[in-house]
């Protein structure tokens, strides 16, 4: 156990491992509040890295590099989940760093994620550990059709196979290369929702409202949140099991929890990430502190605040797809001043400079004076972008 942070007041160096868009936020809302910040990321275009007042371009493992970003922030947090667990202990003897080593390395493995989730009494969707062959061979025939997903490195839906038959579970493992890798039964969702929280060093805890998202071949693609979004003993339980979740690691820091929920009302928990998430992005322009506030302050050892929200909100994520006309190579600017025409737009790119389909380039918050119109507007922001409509099912 690392002895309290300290307050890291602003004027001082907070620090970032991961240049990408979440960083990038990080970075912004560090900077608000009067911080220097430091990022650790190879890509010398990294989003984070070009709004930086510092940018190390070194490997994540790389020990100098490391060292240099000790020797620059006061306090030390990540962008994202598969930063090597070791690279975290390193820096933590001599900053402090939230979250946790040992909650990244939780986090960052499904396997272990699973049996975390079960250890503080949530249930997650049916499954199974295939590391052997052995276990390959004793899957349970009720737990297809399935989806085969990597234990490690997974992301927007990478790294996940949906497998029907034994044969094809087989093959697909296969296809793996045989790496460790939970296969989960394919569940009819009624919708998914996610919960935020943010729990500091002395373990106050403070979440958001829980969000209702679609995702799209793997990918989030809408988030709604207004009151009555999700039954509300759903959300309480959600709520509830998150700051379990959040508790049973001892967490520092922003921790998003993804669930299930399937017809007959049952939840289960999907996944953590141990950072802002993509279905928090809304709290940006609909609350009075965002996700990113929330994460420096923990990093930085400061109070939490409950954050409020003053807005329905939907979001609208916007993948490198709406950058190419048709079917060809050819890319255009989306065209954003007919969207910023409408009222309650909030326009987020993280300035990645090549557009590639499926590539997170910015998000869309839709903010007003309650969900029909806020809804209507994000329908009709949804039309001239060229975004699949109905936004919700
Ligand atoms: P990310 O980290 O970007 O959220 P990921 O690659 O880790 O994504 P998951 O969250 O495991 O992937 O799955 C992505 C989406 O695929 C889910 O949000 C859900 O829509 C669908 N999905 C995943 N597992 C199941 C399941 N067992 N049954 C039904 N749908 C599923
Ligand atoms: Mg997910």
């Amino acid at each position: 156990m690392s002895a309290p942070t300290p307050h890291v007041l602003p004027g001082a160096t907070l620090g970032v491992i991961g240049g990408g868009q979440l960083g990038r936020m990080f970075v912004h809302a560090a900077q608000r509040m009067g911080y220097f910040t430091a990022v650790l990321d190879p890509d010398a275009e990294s989003p984070a890295g070009r709004v930086s007042h510092h940018h190390i371009h070194t490997d994540y493992t790389d020990v100098d590099g490391l060292a240099r970003l000790a020797g620059l922030a006061e306090a030390i947090t990540t962008e994202f989940e598969n930063v090597p667990a070791p690279s975290l202990e390193n820096l933590a003897v001599a900053r402090p760093v939230a979250p946790a080593a040992a909650s990244v390395a939780i986090a960052q493995d499904r396997i272990r994620e699973k049996a975390h989730f079960v250890r503080c009494g949530v249930a997650c969707a049916p499954y199974a550990v295939i590391e052997t062959a052995e276990q390959l061979a004793a899957v349970a025939d009720d737990l297809l059709p399935g989806i085969l997903k990597t234990a490690r490195l997974g992301y927007d839906g990478k790294g996940q196979q949906r497998v029907a038959t034994p044969a094809e579970l087989a093959a697909a493992w296969e296809a793996t290369g045989g790496v460790p890798c939970v296969l989960e039964k394919r569940l009819a969702l009624d919708y998914e929702c996610s919960v935020i929280v943010a729990r500091g060093q002395d373990g106050q805890m403070v979440h958001f409202p829980p969000q209702r998202n679609l995702h799209r071949d793997g990918i989030l693609a809408v988030t709604e949140v207004y009151p009555g979004n999700i039954p509300v003993g759903q959300a309480a339980r959600a709520i509830e099991s998150t700051r379990a979740i959040a508790d049973g690691l001892g967490y520092v820091g922003v921790l998003c929890v993804e669930y299930f929920v399937l017809a007959d009302g049952t939840m289960v928990v999907n996944e953590m990430a141990p950072r802002p998430h993509n279905s928090g992005h809304w709290s940006m322009d609909a609350c009075d502190l965002s996700q990113f506030d929330l994460q420096v302050r923990t990093v930085a050892g400061l109070p939490l605040s409950t954050p409020r929200q003053h807005s329905p909100a939907v979001m609208l994520n916007l993948l490198g797809d709406l950058w190419f006309v048709d079917a060809s190579d050819t890319t255009v600017e989306p065209p954003w001043a007919d969207v910023l025409a409408l009222p309650g737009v909030h326009l987020h790119l993280y300035g990645k400079t090549d557009a590639r389909r499926g590539r997170k380039m910015g998000h869309l918050n839709i903010t007003g004076p309650d969900i029909d119109t806020v809804r209507s507007t994000a329908d009709f922001a949804a039309a001239v972008l060229g975004l699949p409509i109905p936004l919700s099912e």
